[in-house]
C-alpha cells in the first residue's frame, strides 16, 4: 500500500503487517529517484511505477534488506560501519551475538532463526546472510539531492552500530528506521547494539522536530495529530523503566537467570527462544550500564548485587 506523504514522497507499506520479515520503505521521486529500505515485500513494490536509481539501507537487518534483488539496477548505499556485513557472512554472523547464547540461555542454540518461521512468498530470501554489492558508503551528514528533496543521512546507532535515519529536509519528513516507536519499546539485542547510544540517537531525532515521522514498523506520525517528541520520549522510557525495575529487584543479590525470568525484563508478547535471547542480551546491557555507574557489580559466585 502506498501512502502519499506529499507530491514526491511516498511511504510504502507491506501488504501484510509491518512486522518481521517486512518493514516500511520510503520512495522519493526525482532525479535520481531514491528508495529507503527494501523490506516491504514484492507485492508492495508492484505499486512503485518508476525505476529506483538509488537504494539506501538503514541498517543490516533482514527485514530491511531482503528485497534488494527487486531493484537490480539501483546503486545500493549502506552505512560504512556495517558495510563489511554485506560482503562477509562471518562478519554478518558476528552482529547477532550468538556467541553469548549458551551462557545467557543455559543451553546451546538448536534452531536457526530461519527454521523458526516460514517466509511469505513475496520475500525472496530466507533469514540469514544476504550478500549485497554496495555502490556507496553512508557517513553521518552525507546528503543526496533529487531535485525536489534534500535527503540527509543521520548516523543513529544503538539499535545496531551502523543504524541510519534519513531526514528529508525539504519536506521535514524524518524516516527513523528501527527507532520505530514499537509499543514494546526499543530493541538493542544485537552484539553491537547499545542502549546508551540508542538514548542519544532518540534525543537527536527529537531535536529535529519533524513535521512527519515515519518509522520502519508503524503508521506515519504527523505533527498536529501526534505529539512526536512525547512519543519518542515514551518509547525510550520503556527501556529506562526496565532498568529501574532491574535495580529495584536487586535489593538482594540475584543470579542472572533469576533477573532474566522476571516479567518486566521481556516486553514482547511472543515468547520464542529468540525473543527470550534478545531480552537477555538487552538485560545484559542494562546490568553493564548499572555497573559502569557504580551501582551494582557481579561477584565471583555469579550473583549480581548492589554496592
Ligand atoms: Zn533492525
Amino acid at each position: 500500500m502506498i501512502i502519499e506523504l506529499n507530491k514526491h514522497v511516498q511511504l510504502i507499506r507491506p501488504e501484510g503487517k509491518s512486522v518481521f520479515p517486512y518493514s516500511n520503505s520510503v520512495f522519493i521521486k526525482g532525479d535520481p529517484s531514491i528508495l529507503i529500505d527494501a523490506g516491504s515485500g514484492g507485492r508492495a513494490y508492484r505499486d512503485v511505477k518508476e525505476p529506483v536509481d538509488i537504494l539506501l539501507l538503514s541498517h543490516n537487518h533482514f527485514d530491511h534488506i531482503n528485497g534488494v534483488s527487486f531493484f537490480p539496477d539501483a546503486q545500493v548505499w549502506a552505512s560504512r560501519e556495517e558495510a563489511p556485513g554485506y560482503e562477509d557472512a562471518t562478519v554478518y554472523a558476528s552482529y547477532n551475538g550468538y556467541q553469548y547464547w549458551d551462557k545467557l540461555m543455559g543451553q546451546p542454540r538448536h534452531r536457526r532463526l530461519a527454521q523458526t518461521a516460514a517466509m511469505p512468498d513475496d520475500v525472496p530470501v530466507s533469514p540469514g546472510f544476504v550478500p549485497v554489492q554496495l555502490g556507496g558508503l553512508i557517513d553521518d551528514s552525507h546528503s543526496w539531492d533529487t531535485g525536489h528533496e534534500h535527503i540527509i543521512a543521520l548516523h543513529t546507532p544503538g539499535h545496531s552500530h551502523g543504524h541510519c535515519s534519513f531526514w528529508l529536509e525539504s519536506s521535514n519528513i524524518l524516516f527513523s528506521g528501527d527507532i520505530d516507536l514499537s509499543p514494546y519499546g526499543p530493541w538493542y539485542g544485537g552484539n553491537y547494539s547499545s542502549f546508551d547510544q540508542f538514548e542519544k540517537s532518540v534525543r537527536r531525532l527529537e531535536l529535529l522536530d519533524p513535521a512527519v515521522l515515519t518509522t520502519s514498523h508503524r503508521r506515519p506520525f504527523m505533527r498536529g495529530e501526534d505529539n512526536i517528541a512525547q512519543l519518542l520520549r515514551e518509547y525510550i522510557d520503556i527501556g529506562l523503566r526496565k532498568e529501574h525495575n532491574i535495580l529495584e529487584y536487586m535489593k538482594v543479590p540475584r543470579a542472572f537467570k533469576d533477573i532474566a525470568d522476571q516479567p518486566f525484563v521481556s516486553t514482547y508478547p511472543a515468547r520464542t527462544e529468540y525473543t527470550q535471547f534478545w531480552s537477555r542480551m538487552m538485560l545484559l546491557q542494562h546490568l553493564q550500564r548499572l555497573e559502569r555507574r557504580g551501582l551494582i557489580t557481579e561477584f565471583d559466585d555469579g550473583q549480581w548485587r548492589r554496592i
